[in-house]
Formats: C-alpha cells, sequence, structure tokens
C-alpha cells in the first residue's frame, strides 16, 4: 500500500478541476496509504470550520483505515494476521472483516483473478514491503509459492471475527482494495457530518457525492498510460466511485516485457504487456478499486465480459498496441 502511489497524479489533478474560480470549494490534501490524499467540500451553505472540521474527521478515518490494513506496519492488523494466522485464528476489525468480504465476492465474481492471498507472490517478485531481489524468481519458486496462495485457503469466521490460513506461509495484501474502502469510509463521515457535496480521492481511487463547484457533476481525468502529462479520457462523476489500475507506476522490465505490481494469482506471474491501465466506476469505491485490479489481470475480453454481468458496474480498459493505445469499453462508460 505505501505505493499506492503517487499513481495518477494527473487524475488527482483533474479532479480537482471542479475545485477552482467563482464560488471556492474547500480542498485539503494529507499524506495517506501511501499516496496523496484530497478531498474537497463544495457545500455552499456551511461555514468553513464546518468544512474543516469534517474533513479532519474524515482524514482520520483514513488514517485509522491505514493503521489497520497496512502491509508495511508492523503494528498493523493485516501484520498480525500475516505473522499469526497460518498458526491459530487471528481476531480481526469489523473493517477488516468488511473488506475481506467483499474481497471473496469479488474472488468469485472475477474467476479467481482479484486474490487478496497473493501476497506471497507480490513479495516473491518484489513488489512487497521488501527490496526486489536481484533475480527473477524461477519456476520452482513461483510453484512453490503458488500453493500458498487461494481464497479457498482462507477461513473466516464471521460470527467470531477471526481469519485462520490454512497453509503455512500465506498471508493477504489488501493494497488492491483499501484505499478504495477507505475513500468510502471518508465519504461516509462527511455525509455524517452534514456535507453534501465532496469528493475523496486517495492516490486515483475518487469517490463523490453530490456535485462540484460549479454546480456541474465532479470532472475527473483518466491519464494516458504512456503520456505522463496527457490524458486518455475525462469522466463525469455523481454520487459515484471510480478506480484506475495502471502499469505505469510500478513496474520493471524483463525480457523486453513491462512486468506490472498486478499478478495474476492462477500463474504466479505479474501481468505483463496487457491492459496499460483499466478505469472502473461503481456505486461504491471499495467495488471499483478491487474490479480495476481485477479486471487488469483479466484483460480486454475476459475484463469485458464479466463487467457486462455486474450491474451498475462500468469499465474501460486500455492497451497498449505500441504505436496507439486501444481502447475497450462498457456501452455505459462510453456514454
Ligand atoms: P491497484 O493499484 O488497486 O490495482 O492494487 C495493486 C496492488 O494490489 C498491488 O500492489 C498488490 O499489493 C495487490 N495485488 C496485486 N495483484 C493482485 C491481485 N491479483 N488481486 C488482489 N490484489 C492484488
Ligand atoms: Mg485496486
Amino acid at each position: 500500500m505505501k505505493n499506492k502511489y503517487l499513481l495518477l497524479s494527473i487524475i488527482f489533478c483533474l479532479a480537482i478541476t471542479g475545485c477552482a474560480k467563482s464560488f471556492m470549494p474547500l480542498k485539503r490534501t494529507q499524506l495517506a496509504m501511501g499516496t496523496t490524499v484530497e478531498i474537497c467540500i463544495a457545500d455552499a451553505d456551511l461555514n468553513a470550520d464546518a468544512k474543516l472540521d469534517a474533513m479532519a474527521k474524515a482524514f482520520e478515518r483514513i488514517h485509522q483505515i491505514e493503521r489497520i490494513m497496512s502491509s508495511y506496519d508492523q503494528a498493523s492488523e493485516v501484520s498480525a494476521i500475516n505473522k499469526f494466522a497460518d498458526i491459530r485464528p487471528v481476531g480481526v476489525s469489523a473493517d477488516t472483516i468488511k473488506v475481506i468480504k467483499r474481497a471473496e465476492d469479488l474472488n468469485k465474481l472475477t474467476s479467481g483473478a482479484f486474490d487478496v492471498t497473493v501476497a506471497p507472490l507480490v513479495e516473491l517478485w518484489g513488489f512487497g514491503p521488501q527490496t526486489r531481489p536481484s533475480k527473477a524468481p524461477g519456476e520452482d519458486d513461483i510453484k512453490k509459492t503458488l500453493n500458498m496462495v487461494g481464497m479457498d485457503k482462507l477461513k473466516i469466521d464471521y460470527a467470531a471475527k477471526t481469519v485462520r490460513f490454512m497453509r503455512r506461509g500465506m498471508k493477504i495484501d489488501l493494497g488492491g482494495i483499501a484505499s478504495g474502502y477507505a475513500a468510502d469510509c471518508a465519504i461516509d463521515i462527511l455525509k455524517e457530518n452534514g456535507i453534501k457535496n465532496a469528493m475523496v480521492n486517495i492516490g486515483g481511487e475518487v469517490c463523490c457525492i453530490g456535485r462540484s463547484g460549479f454546480g456541474r457533476p465532479w470532472k475527473i481525468g483518466i491519464q494516458h498510460p504512456r503520456a505522463k502529462a496527457g490524458l486518455l479520457a475525462t469522466v463525469y462523476i455523481e454520487d459515484k466511485a471510480m478506480s484506475t489500475s495502471g502499469d505505469y507506476e510500478k513496474f520493471f522490465f524483463r525480457d523486453g516485457k513491462r512486468m506490472s505490481h498486478i499478478i495474476n494469482p492462477l500463474n504466479g506471474m505479474p501481468v505483463a504487456d496487457m491492459p496499460a491501465s483499466v478505469s472502473i466506476t461503481a456505486s461504491d469505491c471499495m467495488t471499483a478499486d478491487g474490479l480495476a485490479t481485477a479486471i487488469f489481470v483479466l484483460g480486454p475480453d475476459a475484463g469485458i465480459e464479466v463487467l457486462k454481468k455486474i450491474k451498475s458496474v462500468e469499465g474501460m480498459i486500455a492497451v497498449d498496441k505500441g504505436k496507439n493505445i486501444e481502447v475497450y469499453a462498457t456501452d455505459g462508460f462510453k456514454r
């Protein structure tokens, strides 16, 4: 999660174009979840103190979720799960249970492409908290590590709120979904504090309610995956979330192929040369975040098929064809 990057900083900038000029909505940024977090409030009828108070609470909620779900913080709940859940059931918070439950649902919906037990593979390929090994893992290492991966080996006792791994060495990584969850939670806090028009952006995981400062839907730009300052598309969202997963912030080259930080849990390999980016809109950011990661694994054809089957979810997949970027999208996204 540490490198939930300064990913999609362009999205970040464009998401706030609705935060400018004439009526000035209130905007604040902080660092959290390994990235820049921005909260923008566009309610015209509240005074600045009320907005700042709501924002402070929303930021604190995001920090709280980071303290629970970070793989980089040895004191986090996820670190405790990863240390002990292969020996005994580990008690977890309601937040973690909620996220793991959604991760299970998404795992089923995406035929295993989204899998939070992918952590040992993430580490094997050097995308985890440790530094990358100088040599790429061999077939045997990958095979051995695959034995420790699979949601079927993760037992959740919802009544007792415990998590247990069925294989030694298993670990979870919530980096593909936790930021989306945190954006949803921050929006909930803002709503509880009387805010009706706001945007929360956690490194490209964007969740919006109401309208922007111009009385228009929030305008979100999607970064061109091969032109740092360029845009691939612009979308307008209202009471919705959007997440983008890309291969352009965290990757390395091997045999001329761009190996991304997203791992295919079925073959143990980093996704290479398939989508350059995937953007998903959904009614909540946790779903958008998890699905963007999953569709990145599935690629354009299987990805669009999965998206068509899920209600209120739309998506766009950009594939690098060398000379140009080919874009696939659901009908709803095109609109
Ligand atoms: P995102 O940027 O939301 O697509 O999340 C990428 C992060 O999710 C990676 O850095 C890993 O921590 C984690 N991850 C990688 N592959 C998967 C996968 N197949 N399913 C779930 N999480 C993954
Ligand atoms: Mg994700």
